[in-house]
């Protein structure tokens, strides 16, 4: 095997571990996400994680909805993860479960805990059951309510469940340790009262079961072997082990779901949090969700990044116990090696101005053929037209050049990329002084762009017929975030850049790419990669976002 020499990472170490020594026989992951908002980078991490370990052992991945909490969960968030899941390339084949179809189950478990005496109905709200709780330093109080008999706990649950309690009037708890320096084992809450409608099982139910509690049940009625999540649950870890085993789904830890933590995947200055999300959604300061400056996956998508780029980086990011975060650059570094053979390279002209070949016959029109990517010539040729008047970039002219400036400028001759050469004669400024018509003239022996006779020229530019070139918007982005100041202010708003976004309304592109597909990306040959914006698009009319410049100072980390 070719990855024999690279060294496995410790989830890896670990089921290695347990496959030798029997623990389990086969791997069984699964992706639990709660759908109360969109995904984002760090979950395509976690799906990405999940998936690849099964597919690494043979073994299964299970796509599991943990929907317990209905008052933040929906079925837009339903839909929008299913697609993000699918869009990544994590295949669950036809296992998608709801932790809700469970519901009767994780019931059953908790009235068999009453019935053992490992649980219990307690009236405290929940300000005192926090006071009881204790602290770190402190151990916590015995609820008054844990002495009521085995018969008044089941028929008060019973009650629970028969909408005979408000809403935070009533909860059941687990007896376990009220004096445990691990504050989860203090008699940890299971159930809870809630009126609301679920997205699945609509007015079924009025009690919910917790997080803690209904999580290990739903990985152990599925037999999931490797239950991976990220840091912050370790130390819940010994209340996943109790739950799975006093519910009699296994006899020892050893036999019970293996939780693993590793730590969460933090992107530097870029906003992650759901709730902060929410809030840029809800200001307007966004297009929504998948507004292409953020990096939930839907957004991703849209603004044109590719499975592949993100499978790429959740590589290079690797699995760690250690907390630290990746810079946005290493996202960008994936993305530009993904495209870079794989897509065809356009010219286009973002701020256009105007150049005359003057020598140049007024009505003709030369179709030149073009590679589509000079390094992979699978791409094949494109015709681009060619006629006396060109757009070409402003900032490929200047009137006064500093050294080393090899653009055009007058009486330089430079090279129309795959055309000819031409040497600036004069220009034309308006009356504010601003230059809008460049006169040049060209030299026939130079067609394709090649010396006609040794002659060496330092430039090479692009540029679009003006006569067949096609007008389109392009939008460029910066950091959503306000980098100088840091992600969040002390309100815990986002500090949003003023120039995240620009527009460019009158860009030049070559006729093909008025073609372009929503989500289809090109390379514009010397300003990055871009893609075709799929919610503002129309027929004829595509609005492109730049992905990603093409230079980087990002270097690649040595292993
Ligand atoms: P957030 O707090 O960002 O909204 P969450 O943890 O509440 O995320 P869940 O839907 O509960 O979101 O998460 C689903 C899975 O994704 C969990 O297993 C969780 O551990 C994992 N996950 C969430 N955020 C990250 C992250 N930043 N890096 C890696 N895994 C993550
Ligand atoms: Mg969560």
């Amino acid at each position: 095997m070719e990855n024999e020499t690279i060294s496995k990472n410790f989830i890896e170490q670990i089921i290695e571990k347990d496959l030798a020594e029997g623990h389990c026989t086969t791997v069984k992951t699964r992706f639990p996400p709660e759908p109360n908002g969109y995904l984002h980078i760090g979950h395509a991490k976690s799906i990405l994680l999940n998936y690849g370990l099964a597919t690494e052992y043979g073994g299964k991945f299970n796509f599991r909805f943990d929907d317990t909490n209905p008052t933040k969960e929906k079925l837009e968030f339903v839909e929008s993860i299913k697609a993000d899941v699918k869009w990544l390339g994590a295949d669950w084949e036809d296992r998608l479960f709801y932790a809700s179809n469970y519901f009767e189950q994780m019931y059953e478990c908790a009235v068999g805990l009453i019935k053992k005496g490992k649980a219990y109905v307690s009236d405290l709200s929940a300000d005192q059951i926090r006071e009881y709780r204790g602290t770190l330093t402190e151990p916590g109080k015995e609820d008054p309510y844990s002495t009521r008999s085995i018969e008044e706990n089941l028929q008060l649950f019973q009650d629970m469940r028969d909408g005979k309690f408000e809403d935070g009037s009533k909860v059941l708890r687990a007896r376990i340790d009220m004096s445990s320096s691990n504050i989860n084992m203090r008699d940890p809450i299971l159930y809870r009262v809630t009126h609301m409608t679920h997205h699945n099982t609509g007015d079924q139910w009025c009690v919910y079961p917790m997080y803690d509690f209904a999580h290990p049940i739903e990985d152990a009625i599925e037999g999931i072997t490797h239950s991976i999540c990220t840091l912050e649950f370790e130390d819940h870890r010994p209340l996943y082990d109790w739950v799975v085993i006093e519910c009699g789904f296994k006899n020892t830890p050893e036999e019970s779901p293996k939780q693993i933590e590793f730590a969460k995947l933090y992107l530097t200055n870029v906003v992650t949090g759901k709730r902060y999300i929410k809030k840029l959604v809800e200001q307007g300061i966004v297009d929504g969700w998948d507004d292409p400056r953020l990096v939930s996956i839907a957004a991703l998508r849209r603004r044109g990044f590719t499975p592949e780029s993100i499978q790429k980086f959740v590589e290079l990011c690797g699995v760690s116990k250690a907390n630290s975060s990746v810079d946005y650059a290493m996202l960008e570094y994936c993305i530009r090696e993904d495209l870079k053979m794989k897509r065809p390279r356009m010219m286009a002209v973002l701020d256009p101005i105007k150049v005359v070949i003057d020598n140049y016959p007024e009505d003709q029109v030369e179709y030149l053929t073009v590679d589509n990517n000079l390094e992979n010539p699978e791409l094949g040729t494109r015709q681009v037209p060619f006629t006396r008047e060109l757009y070409i970039d402003r900032e490929d002219f200047m009137e006064e050049p500093p050294k080393k400036y090899f653009r055009m400028f007058p009486g330089n001759e430079v090279r129309l990329m795959n055309a000819y050469f031409v040497k600036c004669e004069s220009f034309v400024k308006d009356e504010n002084g601003k230059v809008i018509e460049i006169h040049c003239t060209y030299d026939p022996a130079s067609k394709g762009g090649n010396s006609p006779d040794g002659r060496k020229v330092k430039g090479t530019i692009h540029w679009v017929s003006a006569q067949y070139g096609k007008r389109v918007t392009v939008r460029l982005y910066e950091n959503l975030v306000n980098e100088e100041l840091g992600v969040y202010d002390e309100n815990g708003d986002v500090n949003v850049n003023p120039n995240s976004l620009t527009v460019l309304e009158d860009c030049i592109v070559e006729p093909a790419l008025l073609e372009a597909k929503p989500f289809e990306s090109f390379q514009f040959v010397r300003q990055g990669f871009f893609c075709a914006d799929y919610k503002d698009s129309t027929e004829g009319h595509p609005v492109f976002n730049r992905i990603v410049s093409l230079k980087s100072s990002f270097k690649l980390p040595t292993a």
